[in-house]
């Protein structure tokens, strides 16, 4: 999970979630508000369409009975009835509708005329079957009281059910027949065929969209808007629910087995469901269609913003990992880092002012640098004049002591001989009372000089103190060392130093020893070559005795 704890990433999840909660939030919020909306716009449509359905059905039903009743008051009817149930009192009435014949035949008449009836009875008070379209007519049980208002509202004798004998959804009502004097003589009762309502009940579902179904007690279709729906069923604990829950919209597998939104209203008058229902997909559709364009566009902003959120991580982290690998160089000991600092904003100035801490790291690094140098040099000076005499530039007398201490070592570790020389300056007191203290340190420094040039860069020479000089000539003979102490001597001898109008003539005498197995200390080596000095002295000086 490294991932998650860089800036970059940081960024993007905060860009995306930034966008993500409020869009997704804000735009489901609202669909589910309009997904209850047009839930309860087609509760209310389906509503409307149910009422208008059951206004429609009255009205059908009311003409149907009104055609029924101008055909009761016929008079072929009444008289063709009254001529069969009140033959005496009907005698001296029209002798043609005396005719059995000639009911049936205008019943048939009516009905061949009316597409809407099915059959076309008449009976007598009894139920009995006097006249009737049909061939075998069926007997009704007619009411022992009309209710007053059968006369123009008529009476419904058998409720809306599937008729097997006309393979199509009937009812049958009755409409009382009455003599001239008016006197119940029995009833027309038509059977009425409600496929005739179909077409009005499809005109209905044109607006508001939908379909109408008339369902009997057992979920059977008996009408319904759609054609060829005349064997369906609706499941009989759905239609149990849809008439409990009355008025509400319920979602159902509807009669195309596809999944509906649809709500019944229970007749009030009548032992039917009508049940209104509207292909679900269809109403969502656009809200569907809508929603997949929400959420394609959220998934393309959600797109945009990582790659813009990616690209601002980008330009923040880079130059930060510029800035972590410089300093990375500059923790190593590299301070000839500079970052090009391109940028106007925060990172930039950034840039600007670790470039700046590099200069003055690299400027104070140089000025320590130049001190360090400068310190060496002195320190280098002072070691040189804690070895050096200052007044001849030779080797002090604590040098000396030091290179001889190393010497003797050498010799007793490796064997390889050496040889000191110990000078001293003739009667050089005198010279000082002559000529002067200083001219007596020149001659000094002149006769330093000589000894420098006479020996290899391997040996030493030092000034032991006063006017007395050491040197040692390493792996060299006692022979040997007596030449390059005569070529000493001599040229010292043959220097001319000029003081005034006079010359100045100096002489040395030097002792010679070389280094033996017993000289166990530097005070030893000194001891012997004092000694052999002093013999040199003694001998007239202005020249070298070796110790034997
Ligand atoms: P000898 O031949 O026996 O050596 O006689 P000398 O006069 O040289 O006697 P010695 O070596 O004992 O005298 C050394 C003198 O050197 C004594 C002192 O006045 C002088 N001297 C010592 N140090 C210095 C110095 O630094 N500068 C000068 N100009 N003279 C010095
Ligand atoms: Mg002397």
């Amino acid at each position: 999970m490294f991932w998650l704890k860089s800036i970059k990433s940081k960024i993007m999840i905060f860009a995306i979630l930034a966008t993500l909660i409020p869009s997704l939030g804000l735009g489901l919020l609202s669909f589910r508000q309009n997904e209850a909306q047009i839930g309860e716009n087609v509760t209310r449509e389906l509503r409307a369409l149910t009422s208008e359905a059951s206004r429609d059905m009255e009205l059908w039903i009311e003409r149907r009975v009104h055609e029924v009743h101008v055909t009761s008051t016929s008079s072929a009817v009444i008289d063709g009835l009254a001529a069969i149930v009140r033959p005496q009192a009907s005698a001296r009435t029209n002798t043609a509708s005396k005719h059995p014949q000639a009911l049936t035949h205008y019943l048939r008449s009516v009905q061949e005329k009316l597409d809407t009836i099915r059959e076309l009875t008449v009976v007598n008070t009894a139920g009995q079957v006097v006249a009737s379209s049909a061939q075998t007519a069926t007997a009704v049980k007619l009411p022992d009281e009309w209710p007053p208002n059968s006369l123009t509202e008529g009476l419904l004798i058998v409720p809306p059910h599937w008729d097997h004998q006309y393979a199509s959804a009937t009812l049958s009502i009755a409409v009382p027949v009455l003599s001239y004097d008016n006197l119940l003589m029995g009833a027309l009762v038509a059977v009425l065929d409600l496929h005739t309502l179909q077409p009005h009940l499809k005109s209905a579902t044109n607006s508001p969209q939908g379909d109408i179904l008339l369902l009997d007690q057992d979920g059977r279709i008996l009408v319904s808007s759609r054609p060829d729906t005349d064997k369906l069923q609706l499941d009989r604990s759905l239609l149990q629910k849809l008439r409990a829950q009355s008025g509400e919209s319920l979602v159902f597998p509807g009669i195309t087995h596809r999944e509906v939104i649809g709500l019944a209203e229970v007749s009030t008058d009548l032992p039917l469901t009508i049940v209104a229902e509207r292909d679900r997909a269809e109403v969502y559709s656009a809200w569907i269609a809508l929603r997949n364009m929400f959420l394609t566009l959220v998934g393309a902003l959600i797109m945009v913003v990582a790659a813009v959120a990616f690209q601002m991580g980008r330009s923040i982290v880079g130059p930060l990992q510029r800035l972590i690998d410089a300093a990375d160089r500059i923790a190593v000991g590299n301070l000839e880092v500079r970052l090009t600092a391109a940028r106007n904003d925060e990172l930039g100035h950034l840039t600007q002012v670790f470039n700046q801490m590099a200069d003055r790291l690299r400027h104070s690094h140089a000025e320590i640098m130049a001190a360090n140098q400068a310190m060496q040099q002195q320190n280098q000076v002072l070691e040189m004049l804690s070895i050096t005499d200052s007044l001849t530039g030779l080797y002090n007398r604590s040098k000396l002591d030091a290179i001889l201490s190393d010497q003797l070592a050498r010799f007793k570790r490796t064997q390889r001989e050496f040889t000191l020389l110990m000078m001293d300056i003739d009667h050089f007191k005198s010279l000082n009372d002559t000529y002067g203290h200083i001219t007596g340190d020149e001659i000094l420094a002149a006769v330093a000089c000589i000894l420098v040039q006479s020996i290899r860069s391997i040996d030493f020479a030092a000034r032991y103190g006063g006017d007395e000089f050491i040197i040692i000539l390493v792996e060299t003979s006692a022979d040997q060392a007596l030449k390059t102490a005569e070529r000493i001597r001599s040229q010292v001898e043959n220097m001319r130093y000029s003081f005034r109008d006079s010359t100045i003539s100096v002489t040395v005498s030097i002792g010679i020893v070389q280094c033996q197995s017993d000289d166990m200390t530097a005070t030893a080596v000194f001891a012997r070559a004092d000694s052999a000095l002093y013999e040199a002295k003694r001998a007239g000086r202005n020249r070298a005795h070796c110790a034997q």
